[in-house]
C-alpha cells in the first residue's frame, strides 16, 4: 500500500538547512531578522519623517543604484502597495495613451488588463504566447510604452529586457522585475522603468514597490503630473517622485519592510553585487534543471534552456507522479511552498531559487524529491 504523503518522514540528511522555497514571499535570511531585532528599540515605532528612518530609505535608494549600476540621471522611486499598486500608478502616471504588452502568464496578463480597463487609455496592443515561452516586443508607432516582465513568476519563463529595435527615445520600456530584480543580470540602459517589490529576490516582506526610472521616465512622470489628468494622490507618481527625493514615502510605510530591504541590498553588495547574486541563481538553476533533465520522471516545463528562469524554476512531472502529493509530503517535512502557480494547472512543482536560497539546499531538495517519489509510488 502507498503511504500517505504526510506520513513520509525524510531522513535528516535529506532535509535542507532552510525549507523555504516559495516564489514570493520567499526565504527571509535569519541574519536580517536578527539585525532588525537589534535595531528595533531605536527604529521600529519612530517617525518615518525623521532621520532614523529616512537614513534607511536613503540606504535603500543608494543601494539599489549601486547594485544595478544605474546610469547617470536614473532615480529610484518607492511607495506603498507592492507591484500590483504600481501597475495602477503606471496606468495613471507613465502611460500617455497606449501601451504594448507581452503576455505569457498570470502577472504579465494582469498588467495588460489594468491598461485595457483604464478609461483614459486606448486599447493596448497585446502580443501573447502560451505559458512555456515568451513573445518579443516589436516597435510600434501607435504606443508610448512597452511593458513586459523580466521573469514571469507564474510560469518560470525569463527574458532579456531590451528596447525593441526601431523604438523611438520617447517610447518608454517598463519592466516588471518583481521576481527578476536582484537575481538576474540586465542592462539598465535598455529599460526606462525597472520596477519590483522586496518579497522575491530581496528576501524581505511585501507591500512596497520600487522603481528605477530613467530621465525619460522622470520626464514622462513630470509631464503627466502637470497635464491636469486626474490621479488619486496615493497612486500619483509625481508625488512619489517628490517624496522619494526626500527619502520618504507619501504615507507611512512598514518600517520593518524598509529595514529588511536595506539589509538585504547591503548583503548583496557586500557579497559581490548582481554578478554574485546572479551566479548563485545560475548555480541553483543548473542543479535543478540538470537534475530534471537527467531524471526519468521530471522535465523542465520551459523547453528552451535560455528561457528557463534562474529565479523561479518550474518542473513538470510524469503522470505516474502525483505532484500535489509530492508537494504535500515535502510540506509535511518542513519544505514549503513548492506548489505550482494554481491557474497554470500543471502536474508541476515550482521552486524559488532566489539569491538567499543556498544552492546546496537546492541539491538536497532534488535528493528529497527522488526519495519521496520512490516511496509515493
Ligand atoms: C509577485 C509578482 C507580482 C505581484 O507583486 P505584489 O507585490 O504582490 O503586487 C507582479 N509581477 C511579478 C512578475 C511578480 O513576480
Amino acid at each position: 500500500m502507498t503511504p500517505k504523503p504526510s506520513e513520509l518522514v525524510l531522513p535528516p540528511d535529506l532535509i535542507p538547512s532552510d525549507g523555504r522555497f516559495g516564489s514570493g514571499p520567499s526565504k527571509v535570511r535569519a541574519e536580517a531578522v536578527a539585525a532588525l531585532v537589534d535595531a528595533a528599540p531605536g527604529y521600529l515605532g519612530t517617525s518615518h519623517r525623521r532621520d532614523g528612518v529616512r537614513s534607511v530609505v536613503r540606504r535603500v535608494r543608494e543601494g539599489i543604484s549601486a547594485l544595478f549600476q544605474l546610469p547617470d540621471g536614473y532615480e529610484v522611486l518607492l511607495s506603498n502597495g507592492g507591484t500590483t499598486v504600481f501597475w495602477d500608478s503606471a496606468a495613471f502616471g507613465l502611460i500617455e495613451t497606449r501601451s504594448q504588452h507581452l503576455v505569457f502568464g498570470e502577472f504579465s496578463s494582469k498588467f495588460a488588463s489594468v491598461t485595457r480597463n483604464a478609461p483614459h487609455l486606448e486599447e493596448p496592443e497585446v502580443i501573447e504566447t502560451g505559458p512555456s515561452t515568451h513573445p518579443l516586443p516589436h516597435a510600434s508607432a501607435a504606443v508610448d510604452a512597452y511593458c513586459f516582465p523580466h521573469n514571469e513568476t507564474s510560469t518560470g519563463v525569463m527574458l532579456d529586457p531590451r528596447r525593441p529595435e526601431g523604438a523611438t527615445p520617447d517610447q518608454l520600456v517598463l519592466v516588471d522585475a518583481t521576481s527578476g530584480a536582484g537575481g538576474l543580470r540586465f542592462d539598465p540602459a535598455q529599460t526606462d522603468v525597472y520596477y519590483f517589490a522586496p518579497q522575491k529576490c530581496f528576501g524581505g516582506d511585501g507591500g512596497l514597490w520600487l522603481a528605477a526610472c530613467s530621465p525619460a521616465a522622470i520626464g514622462r512622470i513630470e509631464r503627466i503630473g502637470a497635464s491636469g489628468r486626474w490621479v488619486p494622490p496615493s497612486l500619483d507618481l509625481a508625488i512619489a517622485l517628490e517624496q522619494s527625493r526626500l527619502e520618504q514615502t507619501y504615507n507611512t510605510p512598514a518600517l520593518a519592510t524598509v529595514f529588511l530591504l536595506a539589509h538585504q541590498i547591503e548583503w548583496m553588495l557586500h557579497e559581490g553585487g548582481i554578478e554574485w547574486c546572479a551566479s548563485r541563481c545560475d548555480r541553483s538553476a543548473e542543479i535543478l534543471y540538470g537534475w530534471a533533465e537527467a531524471s526519468s520522471f521530471a522535465t523542465p516545463f520551459v523547453e528552451k534552456p535560455d528561457e528557463r528562469s534562474h529565479v523561479t524554476a518550474t518542473i513538470d512531472f510524469d503522470e505516474a507522479v502525483d505532484a500535489p502529493a509530492l508537494a504535500r509530503a515535502l510540506r509535511a517535512n518542513g519544505i514549503v511552498d513548492t506548489e505550482p502557480y494554481r491557474k497554470l494547472g500543471r502536474n508541476q512543482l515550482r521552486v524559488g531559487i532566489f539569491p538567499a536560497v543556498e544552492p546546496e539546499d537546492v541539491a538536497t531538495l532534488t535528493h528529497a524529491i527522488d526519495w519521496l517519489v520512490e516511496r509515493l509510488g
